[in-house]
């Protein structure tokens, strides 16, 4: 069985809660404030370790108490924290999220996220049948050279371009299998896209993305499942019809179920099954990190 090693961020999520925003320059009384830890880097290792696979996180974290709180975190995960290290000249990376009535803002800061360098995936001893996974949260020079090091060693590699941004043809090249959802595609392949669009629209639009012959393009279409581009063939896995009460972290949950199977050797398809059915089952519970389900939990709605 492979191992799973992610290199991204790991950030506290502060969030407010409050009858109403403020407006510019008012202040009014919040009624709650909670901690959740967060970040897509570190999500998606939460996912992929629950669902029992050996799981490494490459980051860093500041020196401050959010720092040592999140180590503390994920060392209960069960995630090796050896390759996370510590930034004494910045912050521990902080999203800022205000929630009234159903409306959320935040701001994210990206902190010691924005320090996690080449160097830091130099050494990471990724070896054949492992799965290198990465987002968009920490520098793109350093998601180029952890792909680099994993092809190498004979790794698979997993990108999540998320938040999107415009990323270089040569390391869209470095791409294995590219796991975005519909507005992700949209923005990278210069085509707007709505939740809405019909199968052979986003078929086209993946497939003009598209570096290599034989990378695999999955688009998660949230409650409509997956839809997947390999090499020689097209398929969708449908989603699974469930109450959904928070879908925070569901792209997350996905990435780093997929990974899972994929360095336990699981063929494309069934993986992308089980990544469905995992995700179906984190939006029916509150929160990011927590709602991340058990391998257990899996098996017995498959
Ligand atoms: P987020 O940014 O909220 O984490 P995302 O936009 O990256 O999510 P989605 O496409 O919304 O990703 O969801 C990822 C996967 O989660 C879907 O492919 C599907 O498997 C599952 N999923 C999401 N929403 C639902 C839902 N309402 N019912 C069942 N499954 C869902």
């Amino acid at each position: 069985m492979g191992r799973v090693f992610v290199a991204g961020s790991i950030n506290m999520d502060v969030v407010a809660t409050a009858d109403r925003h403020p407006r510019v320059g008012e202040t009014v009384a919040g009624k709650q404030v909670l901690y959740f830890p967060g970040g897509k880097g570190a999500n998606q290792a939460v996912a992929a370790s629950r669902l029992g696979a050996k799981t490494t996180l490459i980051g860093r974290l500041g020196t401050d108490s959010f720092g040592a709180e999140l180590r503390t975190f994920l060392n209960a995960q069960g995630i090796d924290p050896g390759s996370i290290k510590e930034t004494p000249e910045t912050h521990t990376g902080t999203a800022i999220i205000t929630v009234a009535a159903s409306d959320n803002t935040i701001v994210v800061i990206p902190g010691s996220n924005a320090l996690v360098s080449a160097d830091d995936v130099a050494d990471a001893p990724l070896a054949k049948g492992d799965v290198a996974v990465s987002q968009f949260e920490i520098p793109l020079p350093t998601i180029a050279a952890f792909f680099q090091r994993a092809h190498t060693a004979g790794a698979t590699t997993v990108l999540n371009p998320a938040p999107a941004q415009k990323m270089s043809p040569e390391l869209l090249a470095l791409v294995d299998i590219l796991v975005l959802n519909e507005t992700e595609l949209g923005f990278l392949a210069g085509t707007e896209l709505t939740d809405d669009d019909e199968t052979a629209k986003i078929i086209a639009v993946a497939r003009k993305l598209q570096a290599r012959e034989d990378q695999t393009i999955c688009v998660t279409l949230g409650k409509r499942g997956v839809l997947a581009l390999a090499s020689s063939e097209e398929f969708s896995v449908p989603g699974r019809v469930v109450k959904a009460i928070d879908t925070t972290g569901a792209g997350d949950c996905f990435v780093g179920a997929l990974a899972s199977q994929l360095a336990d050797g699981v063929p494309l398809r069934a993986a992308l099954a089980f990544a469905n059915a995992a995700a179906s089952i984190s939006v029916q519970r509150m929160g990011a990190g927590p709602s991340m389900p058990t391998a257990a939990e899996v098996a017995a709605i498959l």
